[in-house]
This record gives C-alpha cells, sequence and structure tokens, in this order.
C-alpha cells in the first residue's frame, strides 16, 4: 500500500449530518485514521490540534458554513497545509467556482457515489503527498540529511526578523572539516562522503535546544543558528561540537592538526535590530572561523570586533 493510503493519513470530515459522516467513514476508513467534526468551529479546532492531511468539509452548515470554515483554515498557517473537498447539495457551475475560490481543491456533489467519493479523495492525498515530498526534498541536502543552504538562508531572515521583534539575540556557529581536501586525496570520495555524513550527524545529535537548525553549507562546511544564546552557552556549545567530532575518533593521517578528524568553528552573536543584517552575523562567524584556522585548527573561536 502506497504511504499516502496507510494510517500515516488522517482525514477530517466535517458535517452537520451526522449519518453523512457515518457513511463517509465507512468508504474511507481504509485510506487512513478518520476525525470527525459537526460543526465548524470544532472542525477549527480539530485541524489546529491534528493538521489532517485532508479535509471533507460540507458547505450549507449552520451558524458557520463552509466557506467561512475554510476561509478560517486558509488565512492562518497555524492550520498547516491540508487539501480541502467541498461537499454540496447545490451543484452548478456558481457553486463550484465559489467553491474553488474560497480555496478547495475539489468539490463532490451530494448524494453521494461511493466510487467516485474513493477516487477523489485517493487523488488528493496522492496528490498532498507528493507535493510535501517535493517540499521536503527541495530543503535538504541530499547526501547528509540536513537541511540545505537554501533553507536555511530562509530560516536565518524569518528568525533575525523575529528575534528583532522580541530585542532577542541570536547565535550562529559555522563549521569546517579541518583538512578535508587532504582526507578525500588519502582515502577517496567515498570514505569523504561517509566522514562527511558521521559529521552531519555528531552536529545534529550535538544540537538540542528547540529552534537550533543545523544545515549543510557548503562541501565540508556546516551551520548551525543558535536563538536566544549567550556568550557563554555558545562558546560551550562551540568547545561541544569540537569534543563530539573529536570523539568519532574517524582516523585522518593526512590531517596537520590531528591524527583523527577534527573541526574548526567560528561563533557569532549578536541581537538583531535595522542596523545590522543576517549577512553581518555570517560575516562575523566567517572571520572567527578564518581565526580558528589561523589559530592552528581543531578548535573554536569567538568573533571579536577588535581581534
Ligand atoms: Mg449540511
Amino acid at each position: 500500500m502506497p504511504a499516502y493510503l496507510s494510517k500515516q493519513s488522517s482525514i477530517l470530515i466535517v458535517d452537520d449530518d451526522i449519518n453523512l459522516i457515518h457513511m463517509l467513514s465507512q468508504i474511507l476508513k481504509d485510506f487512513g485514521r478518520i476525525l470527525f467534526a459537526t460543526g465548524g468551529e470544532k472542525a477549527l479546532e480539530i485541524a489546529k490540534e491534528q493538521k489532517p492531511d485532508l479535509i471533507l468539509l460540507d458547505v450549507e452548515m449552520a451558524p458557520m458554513d463552509g466557506y467561512e470554515v475554510c476561509r478560517s483554515l486558509k488565512h492562518d498557517d497555524a492550520f498547516g497545509n491540508c487539501a480541502i473537498i467541498f461537499m454540496t447539495a447545490n451543484v452548478g457551475m456558481e457553486v463550484e467556482v465559489a467553491c474553488l475560490d474560497a480555496g478547495a481543491v475539489d468539490f463532490i456533489a451530494k448524494p453521494f457515489n461511493p466510487p467516485v467519493v474513493r477516487a477523489r479523495v485517493r487523488t488528493h492525498l496522492r496528490l498532498k503527498h507528493n507535493s510535501a515530498a517535493l517540499e521536503s526534498l527541495a530543503q535538504h541536502d541530499a547526501m547528509t540529511g540536513l537541511y540545505n543552504r537554501g533553507y536555511f538562508n530562509q530560516a536565518i531572515e524569518s528568525e533575525y526578523r523575529r528575534l528583532q521583534r522580541h530585542h532577542l539575540p541570536l547565535g550562529i556557529a559555522l563549521v569546517d572539516i579541518d583538512y578535508f581536501k587532504n582526507y578525500n586525496d588519502s582515502y577517496g570520495h567515498i570514505a569523504g562522503d561517509a566522514t562527511l555524513i558521521a559529521v552531519a550527524k555528531a552536529l545534529e545529535l550535538a544540537t538540542k535546544r528547540p529552534g537550533e537548525l543545523v544545515a549543510r553549507y557548503g562541501g565540508e562546511e556546516f551551520v548551525v543558528l543558535l536563538p536566544q544564546v549567550d556568550k557563554s552557552i555558545l562558546l560551550q556549545y562551540g568547545l561541544m561540537l569540537c569534543e563530539t567530532v573529536r570523539a568519532l575518533q574517524i582516523p585522518h593521517t593526512a590531517s596537520r592538526c590531528s591524527q583523527h578528524i577534527t573541526i574548526s568553528v567560528g561563533l557569532s552573536l549578536m541581537t538583531p535590530s535595522q542596523d545590522t543584517s543576517p549577512s553581518k552575523l555570517l560575516e562575523q562567524a566567517d572571520r572567527a572561523l578564518y581565526q580558528a584556522k589561523n589559530n592552528g585548527r581543531n578548535r573554536c573561536q569567538f568573533f571579536a570586533e577588535l581581534a
């Protein structure tokens, strides 16, 4: 059974007619987890908590009709990106247009033809699943599974703006594997890839606070976004990253600073404001990383203005 037709999918049925909910639950029971609501308010509550993949939504309900529920769902990111199929007894061009204008992906006429309901639900679950998979592919680095640079750039922009509103600090760590070119030259690219994956995994395991995000920044470069840290937490984190990678004990006889794979880390920290920018924060981390390398690698360095 494909993933989109497994228990991973959830379908919310919203109708003020409980008999109709029973009937639809029977028709769709093998398509995933079935949730239901008999009114608009309850539907919004469930949608917010459960973020269903698909919502079958009755148009004719009172006091809150289907259009109003749909507008609320489409207006607020908290509901996630669910697909909505309207169900209505009033078929006609105008209703069809109104349904699609309100943000629905499809509509189904009442009374139902069960095979048609199943076919449409199956199609929209598949589309939903495919678009989620595409979105995930676009955000991740295929080799390490970490977020990619494009996603990181979006994340740092939005974190920067969020923390600027709250006058809270934002830290970043720029990480580079020491003498990685030498490693590839002496151990080969297959071993090189395995080492990148091992280091990526170690960085991810070492990065645990909510809101923190590890991304692959370039070839052997990684970057970590660290919201709401102070200088001492950031320094501790940098030291811990270096230690975590050393503890992997991946042999590297071509390294000029150790017998094993090590990293250099550049750290920078600022409270976002209008006078500065995410790229300034990155530039400072890059300069700190350069210093860490100049000072012998296998260490972390905090960016300091006069250093
Ligand atoms: Mg109704």
